[in-house]
């Protein structure tokens, strides 16, 4: 049996039912699941592993619940900087579907690299391109290695252009060989356990590239192995077009002619909804990937996350792909879904309830529609944790998976913001995790990651990522 101590931390925020924040709090595992928390001198004295917390807040990890991450090799890429959905895809396709095993082992380690580095413990991957040798078992190797908490997707494009799909024909691959890859992956690495370091979900990559036929086995094989479905939904008003012109029929209800609603789905963005489809998804358990910063970048629109919150669905927070964020940050991602969401506040048209314009959290009509600090905290860890169907995950108590980071408090960034620790977090600048934990096992110490060398890994990725944009 392998012990991990925790102790001596500022503040631990528990995301426990009593959601309570504990003063020189730490925590104690066995073999990577939380055995006790809570003020350090009630824990045990003794572990195989101490980290000493002083100084610092400690969080549970959090948890990314859309990402691309082969999609490191093609950040800041040029011609793709400045243009919206479909033209970003279409001066891309070609160039991630030159990614082979090499290089999307080493965008694997370098987004899951970076997001540990901002705090976060189990992160989603939804890749769809594979094509020279690239599979789902290369990312599963590399998390494994580096440490990571993995949920990885067999996703696929099936839609070429010549039968009126976005990505170019040689992009897509053949339907019957997505399926039987989807099995095989399944079959090979899902692991439902408590505790669970590698899962798998299916994840046809959008309306626009995946035809009806894929999306109904797709959702037929993801329930008879009780795995989960995922895919890009309402992202823009182009996609919104296109199902209108071609099903007659709007994006939601179009996947759920398809049998595409239910509470083993999530959607990545969501943005272009109405309320009755935002009350739909709360009726069938759907939950949304909020990912601002994408959504920002490239003018996609703004979700409505205060109303899906209020309505009950759930929702967890994305980096999306390092083609349009371009960062794999979460700490990062949950600052701008906080200020987005305030951003929208300032943007509704001053109607109904809403004719009050003193846009005060004291205001008793529209006090609940601010995004708070530790909301945003709850919809990284908790809310993320729902989405992917994880009870083990997303909170600091006895019988949770032992993942959370630590921040420096006495630092530059939060310097004069020490009122509320906790707040800070969202509210200053982004700070990197000085220590970060998975599944009880060190994976950043002292702002490094420990668990291999990342030198070697950055340079093979800019070598590949060169190789990459030379074909474009
Ligand atoms: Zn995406």
């Amino acid at each position: 049996m392998s012990t991990l101590l925790a102790k001596n931390a500022d503040i631990l925020v528990t995301m426990d039912g009593g959601r309570r924040e504990l003063k020189n709090a730490g925590l104690y595992a066995e073999d990577g699941i939380i055995k006790q928390v809570g003020p350090t001198a009630e824990l045990p004295a003794a572990a195989d592993v101490i980290i000493d917390l002083r100084g610092q807040i400690c969080l549970p990890g959090f948890v990314n619940t859309h990402h691309h991450l082969n999609q490191t090799l093609t950040r800041n890429f040029p011609g793709a900087q400045d243009n919206n959905l479909f033209a970003w895809l279409r001066t891309l396709y070609r160039a991630w579907a030159r990614t082979d095993a090499e290089s999307s082992r080493a965008s694997t380690l370098v987004g899951l690299a970076e997001l540990a580095l901002s705090g976060c413990t189990t992160v989603f991957d939804h890749s769809y391109v594979f094509k020279n040798g690239n599979n789902v078992d290369c990312q599963i190797e590399a998390a494994r290695e580096l440490g990571v908490r993995f949920h990885a997707s067999r996703g696929s494009m099936s839609l070429g252009e010549s039968k009126g799909g976005l990505p170019p024909d040689d992009c897509v691959e053949d339907e019957p060989a997505i399926l039987k890859d989807s099995q095989r992956v399944i079959e090979r690495y899902h692991d439902p356990s408590v505790g669970s370091m590698t899962q798998i979900a299916l994840a046809p990559c959008s309306p626009f590239s995946i035809t009806a036929d894929l999306l109904r086995e797709s959702a037929a094989m993801a329930r008879h192995y009780k795995v989960r479905l995922h895919t890009h939904l309402c992202e823009t008003l182009d996609e919104e077009r296109y199902t209108l012109e071609r099903f007659n029929m709007r994006p939601v209800d179009w996947m759920e002619t398809l049998g595409w609603l239910g509470d083993d789905v999530w959607f990545a963005h969501a943005i272009h909804v109405d309320d009755e489809e935002i009350a739909k998804f709360a009726r069938s358990g759907c939950g949304v990937a909020h990912c601002p910063c994408s959504n920002m970048r490239l003018a996609s629109g703004i979700a409505p996350i205060k109303k899906y919150m209020a309505a009950g669905v759930k929702v967890g927070l994305g980096v999306d792909g390092s083609a349009s964020n371009d960062a794999s940050n979460i700490l990062l991602e949950a600052r701008q879904a906080m200020l987005l969401a305030r951003l929208q506040l300032g943007l509704l048209p001053p109607e109904g309830p809403r004719k009050h314009m003193f846009l005060s959290q004291s205001h008793p009509v529209r006090a609940r529609e601010w995004m708070t600090a530790r909301e945003t905290l709850e919809l990284a860890t908790l809310g993320g944790a729902r989405v992917l169907g994880r009870s083990d995950i997303g909170a600091l108590e006895a019988g949770k998976c032992a993942d959370f980071f630590s921040l420096d408090l006495n630092t530059i960034a939060y310097a004069g913001a020490l009122h509320d620790p906790v707040a800070a977090v969202l509210f200053c600048a982004p700070q990197q995790a000085r220590t970060t934990v998975i599944n009880g096992r060190v994976v950043v110490k002292d702002g490094e990651i420990v668990t291999m060398d990342m030198r070697p890994v950055v340079a093979t990725h800019n070598r590949c990522a060169a190789r990459l944009s030379e074909g474009a």
